[in-house]
C-alpha cells in the first residue's frame, strides 16, 4: 500500500510518491506534472479539472473556479473583506458556497475534485489501493482551514495521514531534517502568493518560529507589470485595454518571463487588435520593469526574521519554493536579502510535494526511506499502532492513535464501575481492533487505594507518554487522593514490520464486525451501569416503591436482561433508556431521602455518578 504526498496549491497542485527509495512527482498521461488548481462546472453539474478547466476560464469566468484554496475555511464576509475572490459567493448558515455551472459548491468540494484528480493519477501509476496521503498546507493556516483541507481529502476518498506545513515539506525534501539542529528560512514565491517561514529544527522535528508574506504578491504580478509596460509602449492605455487584449498581453508577458529564466534575451510579440507589436526584451529590461514588485518581498522577510528573533547570518539555510523562484533575478534578490546562496537544486514546483511524499513514506509501515535509513529495525518516529487500555466490556479505548508523531503524550479520565470500588485494573493494549482480545496485550497493573465512593464518582487520570526512543510510560492517578501507579514498556519490542502490517490489515478486514461488537458491548456496559445499583436499591429501599412502580420496573428489567443476552445493541440501548425512565421517580425519592438523612456526601456522589461521562475503567473490583 503506497502512501502519496500532495501539494494542494493555490495555482497548481501535484502528487508525488517514494519509489525505489526516492521521491518523484507523478505526471499525467501527457507528461505534465503540475495540475492547474482549476475546476470548471458545466450546466449539468459535471466538472472538469486541471488544464481543461483552466482553458475555458476566459470563456466561462464564473463557472471556472480558480484559487479556491484562498476560500478554504473562510466565510463570505471574510472573503469579501479581504477581496479573496471574484466568484459568486453564497453564505448558507456557517457554510460558504460558490455558484458555478448552475449549482453551488463549497470550497471543500472544489478542492476535493482536485485531490480526486491527483488520487486518480496516482492510482493509474501505482495501483488501485492508493488511498493514504499527506497533504500540505501553508504554515499560517488556522484550525478551520486545516480542518477544511482534511475534509476535502476525506471527500476525495483519501485517508489523510497528516497535514504537513508546506515549508516543512520543502525542508524535508532537502533532507534538512538529517541535521542535529538548525534554523532555516523557506522562501515560497508562487503565482499569486508569497510566503516566508522561519523554521527551527530540534531533535528531528521542525518547529515554525514565524511566518509572513503577502497574499497578493506572486509571479502573476510580474506578468501584469510587464504586460502593462508593453501595452503602454504599443500605444494602448492598459486601463482602457479590453479583457481579451489584456489577457493576451499577460500571456505574452508570462511567456517572455519564462523564456528569460533560461535566456538573456527574448522577443515579446502581441497582436494589439490594430496591428502587431513586437520588440526584443532583455533580462535587464525585464528586471527593471518588475523590480518594484519583487522588492515587496523584502519587508515580510525582515519581519519574519525579527519575529523569530534572528539575524540573517544566524540562519543555517534558505530554501526556495514556488515556480517564480526559478527566475535568476528572484534567486539573486533572495541571496542578497539573506546574505547567502539559497538552496535551489530541487525543482521549486515539486519540492513541497516531494517532501510530502517522503513524509507519507515515513509514516507508512512499509516505508522505503526508513529501511534505507536503518535497516530492518522499526524506527519509531511515529507510533505505528494505536496504544490504549481496556475498558469495561473488554473494549479497547485508544489513547494515543497510530501515526502519532513521537514524543507523544495524552491523558484521559476514567471512572469506577461499581459502588465502593477501591481498585482498578489497567490493561495496556496495542492495536487497531475494537475488542481487547483482538489487540496485543502490552502490560497490566492495578491501581489500589481508590477511596470508596459511588459508582462513576471517582476520577482516575490515565496518562500515556511515548518518548523519543519509543518507550511507553503509563500512569494512573486517582485525583482526590493522588494515589498513583505506573508502568514502563517498549511497545515495539518483539514487533516486526510484517506483524504491524498484519495487524493493520486485520483491523481493515474486521472493521464492520468490530464496530458492531463495540456497540453491543458498550450498550451492555451501560445497561449494567443502570441495572446493578437499581436492583440493589429495590431490595434495600423497597419502601420507597409503589406496587405498581415495582411491577413496571421489574418488567423493564426483565426485558432489558433478555435483550442483553441478544446481539441487537439498539434494543439494549432503548430498553436501558426505558428502564431509566420508569425508575426515575424512584431514583428521585432515594436522592431526597438521602439528603434528608444528612448523607450529603453519598447523595452528591450519586449525583456526580449520574453525570459522569468519563468511560469506565478496567473492571477491577476487590
Ligand atoms: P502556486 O504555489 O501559487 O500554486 P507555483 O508555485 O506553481 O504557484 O508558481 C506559479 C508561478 O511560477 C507562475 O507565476 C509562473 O509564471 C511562475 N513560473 C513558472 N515557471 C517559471 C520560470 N521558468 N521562470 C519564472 N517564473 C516561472
Ligand atoms: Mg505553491
Amino acid at each position: 500500500m503506497k502512501a502519496i504526498g500532495i501539494d494542494l496549491g493555490t495555482t497548481n497542485s501535484l502528487v508525488a510518491v517514494v519509489r525505489d527509495g526516492r521521491p518523484e512527482a507523478l505526471a499525467d498521461g501527457e507528461g505534465r506534472v503540475l495540475l492547474p488548481s482549476a475546476v470548471a462546472y458545466a450546466d449539468d453539474g459535471s466538472a472538469t479539472v486541471g488544464e481543461a478547466a483552466r482553458a475555458v476560464a476566459a470563456e466561462r469566468p464564473h463557472d471556472t473556479l480558480l484559487s479556491v484554496k484562498r476560500l478554504m475555511g473562510r466565510t463570505k464576509a471574510e472573503a469579501e473583506a479581504e477581496g479573496l475572490s471574484t466568484f459568486r459567493l453564497v453564505q448558507d448558515g456557517p457554510v460558504l458556497r460558490i455558484e458555478a455551472g448552475g449549482g453551488q459548491h463549497t470550497p471543500i468540494e472544489v478542492s476535493a475534485r482536485i485531490l480526486a484528480a491527483l488520487r486518480d493519477r496516482a492510482r493509474a501509476a501505482l495501483g488501485d489501493d492508493v488511498g493514504r496521503a499527506v497533504i500540505t498546507v501553508p504554515a499560517y493556516f488556522d484550525d478551520t482551514q486545516r480542518q477544511a483541507t482534511r475534509q476535502a481529502g476525506r471527500l476525495a476518498g483519501l485517508d489523510v495521514m497528516r497535514l504537513l506545513n508546506e515549508p516543512t515539506a520543502a525542508a524535508l525534501a532537502y533532507g534538512l531534517d538529517k541535521q542535529e539542529e538548525g534554523r532555516f528560512a523557506v522562501f515560497d514565491l508562487g503565482g499569486g502568493t508569497f510566503d516566508i517561514s522561519i523554521l527551527h529544527l530540534v531533535d528531528g522535528v521542525f518547529e515554525v518560529l514565524s511566518t509572513g508574506g503577502d497574499t497578493r504578491l506572486g509571479g502573476d504580478d510580474f506578468d501584469r507589470a510587464v504586460a502593462e509596460a508593453m501595452l503602454r509602449e504599443a500605444g494602448v492605455d492598459p486601463e482602457q485595454a479590453g479583457p481579451g487584449l489584456r489577457r493576451r498581453a499577460i500571456a505574452a508577458a508570462e511567456a517572455a518571463k519564462i523564456a528569460l529564466t533560461d535566456h538573456f534575451e527574448t522577443r515579446f510579440a502581441l497582436d494589439t487588435g490594430d496591428g502587431r507589436f513586437e520588440r526584443s526584451l532583455s533580462r535587464d529590461q525585464y528586471e527593471s520593469i518588475v523590480r518594484p514588485v519583487l522588492t515587496r518581498v523584502a519587508g515580510p522577510c525582515k519581519q519574519a526574521l525579527a519575529d523569530a528573533g534572528l539575524r540573517p547570518d544566524e540562519l543555517d539555510g534558505v530554501v526556495l519554493v514556488g515556480g517564480s523562484t526559478r527566475s535568476p533575478f528572484v534567486q539573486r534578490f533572495v541571496a542578497e536579502l539573506f546574505g547567502r546562496q539559497p538552496l535551489a537544486d530541487i525543482d521549486p514546483d515539486e519540492v513541497v510535494a516531494l517532501g510530502a511524499a517522503s513524509q507519507a513514506d515515513l509514516l507508512s509501515v512499509d516505508s522505503e526511506l526508513r529501511v534505507l535509513d536503518g535497516g530492518d529495525v522499526l524506527l519509531l518516529d511515529v507510533t505505528p499502532l494505536s496504544l490504549g487500555l481496556e475498558t469495561m466490556g473488554g473494549l479497547a479505548e485508544k489513547i494515543i492513535p497510530r501515526n502519532s508523531p513521537i514524543p507523544a503524550s495524552r491523558a484521559q479520565a476514567f471512572t469506577t464501575f461499581q459502588e465502593g470500588q477501591t481498585a482498578m485494573d489497567i490493561h495496556v493494549v496495542q492495536g487497531e481492533r475494537e475488542l481487547v482480545d483482538d489487540c496485543r496485550s502490552l502490560a497490566r497493573f492495578r491501581l489500589t487505594g481508590i477511596p470508596p465512593r459511588a459508582a462513576g464518582a471517582a476520577r482516575i487520570r490515565v496518562t500515556f507518554q511515548v518518548d523519543a526512543d519509543g518507550i511507553l510510560r503509563v500512569s494512573a492517578r486517582e485525583l482526590s487522593t493522588g494515589v498513583e501507579q505506573k508502568i514502563e514498556v517498549k511497545p515495539s519490542h518483539g514487533l516486526t514490520d510484517a506483524q504491524v502490517e498484519d495487524m493493520l490489515q486485520a483491523s481493515l478486514d474486521h472493521a464492520e464486525e468490530d464496530v458492531m461488537a463495540r456497540f453491543l458491548r458498550s450498550a451492555r456496559v451501560e445497561a449494567e451501569r443502570v441495572l446493578m445499583p437499581l436492583k440493589k436499591a429495590m431490595q434495600v429501599e423497597a419502601d420507597l416503591l409503589t406496587e405498581e412502580e415495582a411491577t413496571l420496573i421489574t418488567h423493564a428489567i426483565g426485558q432489558l436482561e433478555e435483550a442483553m443476552g441478544g446481539e441487537d445493541h439498539r434494543a439494549v440501548q432503548d430498553l436501558t433508556e426505558m428502564l431509566d425512565k420508569v425508575s426515575a421517580g424512584f431514583a428521585q425519592r432515594r436522592m431526597e431521602k438521602a439528603l434528608q438523612a444528612g448523607l450529603k456526601d453519598v447523595a452528591v456522589d450519586a449525583l456526580e455518578g449520574e453525570l459522569a461521562d468519563a468511560p469506565v475503567g478496567g473492571g477491577a473490583h476487590d
